[in-house]
């Protein structure tokens, strides 16, 4: 149960005063609803107040506070016209403008003959000096009332700057004081203020070098959410290491006799890879493990020589991966390694309907289909298998993380291998996993050709589609990509059709299509002309974004290559190369360039390594863009920068590490402190699993 202390923080925004149920829901699209979100949503920028000039020296356009005399009031003569007040100060006059203004609440805030102190920003109305609603008025006598330095939130339409400001505010005064859970001698050492104090610093900045993220108050509260997280992942992790798995061995021969059929022997990156799994899945503790590795690097191999063992055992495995065509594409790999080493396979997926399915259900779960690969129809309740012991999920970020979790209750604990083909930084991993078992396959199979990456303007489009043509005519393919059209939700395959159309005028029924609007079947046709070669130029969406084979295919056209991500581009980039002709990539980029843009299409230039394209993304766009979507199993942080905080997060990692040997079960005062610090950051997943008392 969370601790009462926390109750305050965890209450509805509409318990904060002024705010209602509408202002509510505008309040909760910028922030969140919980008073706590509000707290954790740190100002953005500031409004500098401060400026206190003469009137006549007064910058147009500039925010300005003055020391006045009211003058005189008029009232408007007819309804549009607004409401007006003089005021002046020794240097000249100032023109007070209200729209609306109720005359008698302006009449008792600016009394004619007194003084005062007037915020706002200047205008300039034909030469004279205006000022369109103050954005303070006050008595002198109270200056103390007009902050001179005011932070800015982030809002979202309809929510105005002093609303937000003042529900903020509010939200900041219900924060109890909480005993600390940082070692002391860390927190001296950083010079960092107690929580209260750092939340209170940090919503009241006083000069933008308060604003920046390596702000002590700011980073203080970075490292408490890191540390939530990383403790959390720890606790979590223990808990399943302390409930036992299965230990899965076997003699290896389904194995060795698969590795006799293969055309290649395993690179040592693979047989690493391969080591470290079978010493997880020999444990009899639950594995987790990512195996990650570019496009190509040959993650499939892997985990199918490692479901052999699960195989060979007695039991059964599956690998699930995010697309139909990624799936098939799959069982075509694997289908030819299954029949040599004497192993069934089957493929599910959400077109198979009816009796078919009812069949392959039956072989399932009697345990005569051995492994099966399919997409998420895989999870769906009335799938049954007789004895689940290995899971492989591919390309793992496409998955929510409670999709993942169906799947591996489909057994007794099964072990479990993520794949992905987008290297995740360090840093992200440890954020989603904590110190969570990961193997890399950084080599890459022998006889590969490096591909000659170039950027062109869109303008050179021409010189683009020659080269194009002359691949065709040597009876190369290519893939040529175009982005969803921003905008445009209702037709998103518009850039490809034209493309396509504009292609086909070219070289006539050469020109393939493909597109996420298109129904499975229609897509697979097209990529299986595409794979058999009668469709030479195939024009596409993302969807062929991960995984889809062509070993023919020598060029990679990918049009507008500055809306993509760098890791989705070199995704990309990964279909060709595939054989031992040479091979190009073609970014064609709409000029001029952003500088930002400019250093990401050089990155990929520059290599053609995963991992270092993985980190150089997370550090020129943060952690939000590089996964995208809300659908990514990666948390989210309100506090915490990873690429500005990736100091503080190694950091947390080693404190949890400690906190976790010394204090398992959070006992200890400073252990109960972190008790509270979970619930503060919603992990009271992690703390559930702790023994309580
Ligand atoms: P990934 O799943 O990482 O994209 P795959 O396992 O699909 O990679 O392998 C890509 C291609 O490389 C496949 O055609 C596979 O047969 C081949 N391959 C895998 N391992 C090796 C190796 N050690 N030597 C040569 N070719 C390999
Ligand atoms: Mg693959």
């Amino acid at each position: 149960m969370r601790p009462a202390i926390l109750n305050p923080l965890f209450a509805d925004i509409t318990a904060l005063e002024g705010v209602g149920p509408k202002l509510a829901a505008l309040i909760s699209r910028a922030a969140g609803s919980r008073i706590v979100d509000l707290v954790f949503t740190l100002p953005a920028g500031l409004i500098d107040r401060s400026a206190r000039p003469k009137i006549a020296d007064a910058p147009y356009g500039a925010l300005a506070t003055f020391e006045v005399t009211v003058d005189s009031h008029h009232p408007p003569h007819r309804k549009p016209q607004p409401y007006k007040v003089i005021v002046s100060d020794e240097t000249g006059f100032l023109t007070l403008v209200f729209f609306h203004g109720r005359p008698d609440y302006l009449k008792r805030s600016l009394p004619v003959g007194e003084k005062r102190l007037i915020s706002g920003k200047v205008e300039d109305y034909g030469g004279e000096r205006q000022m369109t609603h103050p954005d303070h008025i006050v008595d002198p006598k109270e200056a103390g009332a007009l902050p001179l330095i005011e932070p800015v939130y982030p809002l979202t339409t309809g929510l105005t700057s002093g609303v937000m400001r003042k529900a903020v505010g509010h939200a900041v005064e219900r924060a109890p004081a909480l005993a600390e859970w940082q070692d002391a001698a860390w927190l001296h050492k950083r010079l960092w203020p107690h929580w209260l104090d750092a939340v209170k610093a940090a919503h009241a900045p006083t000069s933008n070098g308060d604003l920046s993220l390596a702000a002590p108050a700011r980073m203080r509260l970075a490292y408490d959410e890191l540390l939530a997280n990383q403790l959390a992942l720890l606790l979590i992790r223990r808990a399943r290491i302390k409930s036992s798995g299965r230990s899965i061995t076997s003699k290896g021969a389904l194995r060795a006799q698969a590795m006799k059929a293969l055309p290649f022997t395993l690179t040592n990156a693979q047989k690493e890879a391969l080591k470290e799994i079978d010493a997880d899945m020999a444990a009899p503790e639950r594995m987790v493990r990512l195996l990650q590795g570019d496009v190509g690097s040959g993650k499939t191999v892997v985990a199918f020589l490692a479901m052999l063992t699960a195989i060979e055992s007695g039991a059964q495995a599956a690998m699930m991966a995010p697309t139909e065509i990624l799936a098939r594409q799959h069982l075509e790999t694997l289908a030819p390694l299954a029949e040599k080493s004497g192993v069934s396979l089957e493929i599910l997926t959400g077109r198979d309907k009816g009796a078919a399915r009812e069949e392959k259900l039956a072989r399932l779960a009697s345990g005569e289909t051995q492994i099966l690969v399919g997409t998420h129809a895989l999870f769906q309740e009335h799938v049954a298998f007789k004895d689940l012991a290995f899971v492989v999920v591919d390309e793992q970020h496409r998955f929510g993380v409670h999709q993942r979790m169906a799947l591996s209750e489909k057994g007794p604990r099964p072990d479990m291998l993520v794949m992905t083909a987008t290297p995740i930084p360090r840093t992200l991993a440890l954020t989603a996993y904590g110190d969570m078992e990961a193997s890399a396959l950084r080599e890459k199979p022998p006889g590969r050709k490096p591909v000659s990456t170039r950027t062109i303007p869109l303008e050179r489009l021409d010189e683009v589609v020659e080269g194009v043509k002359r691949a065709v005519a040597k009876g190369e393919q290519v893939y040529w990509v175009c982005p969803l059209v921003e905008g445009s939700d209702v037709i998103p395959a518009t850039a490809a059709e034209d493309r396509y159309a504009a292609m086909r005028d070219i070289l006539g029924d050469k020109v393939g299509l493909v597109h996420g609007r298109m129904t499975g079947p229609e897509k697979d046709e097209v990529m299986e002309r595409f794979h058999d070669g009668a469709i030479k130029v195939l024009i596409a969406t993302t969807v062929i974004e991960v995984g889809v084979n062509a070993p023919n295919a020598t060029i990679m056209v990918i049009e507008h290559a500055e809306r993509f991500g760098l890791a989705q581009l070199h995704q990309l980039r990964g279909r060709v190369g595939r054989s031992d002709k040479a091979s190009s990539c073609v970014l064609l980029y709409k000029s001029p360039l952003g500088e930002t843009a400019k250093a990401r299409l050089k990155i990929l230039r520059e290599t053609e390594d995963g991992f270092k394209i993985a980190e150089e993304d997370l550090r020129l766009r943060g952690a939000g863009d590089i996964l995208g979507a809300a659908q990514s199993g990666f948390p989210r942080f309100q506090l915490a920068d990873l690429a500005a905080h990736a100091e503080l997060l190694a950091a947390a990692r080693d404190d949890a590490k400690l906190i976790v040997e010394r204090d398992p079960d959070l006992k200890t005062p400073r252990g109960e402190a972190l008790r509270v610090l979970l619930y503060l950051f919603s992990r009271d997943d992690a703390v559930r699993l702790i023994r309580s008392g």
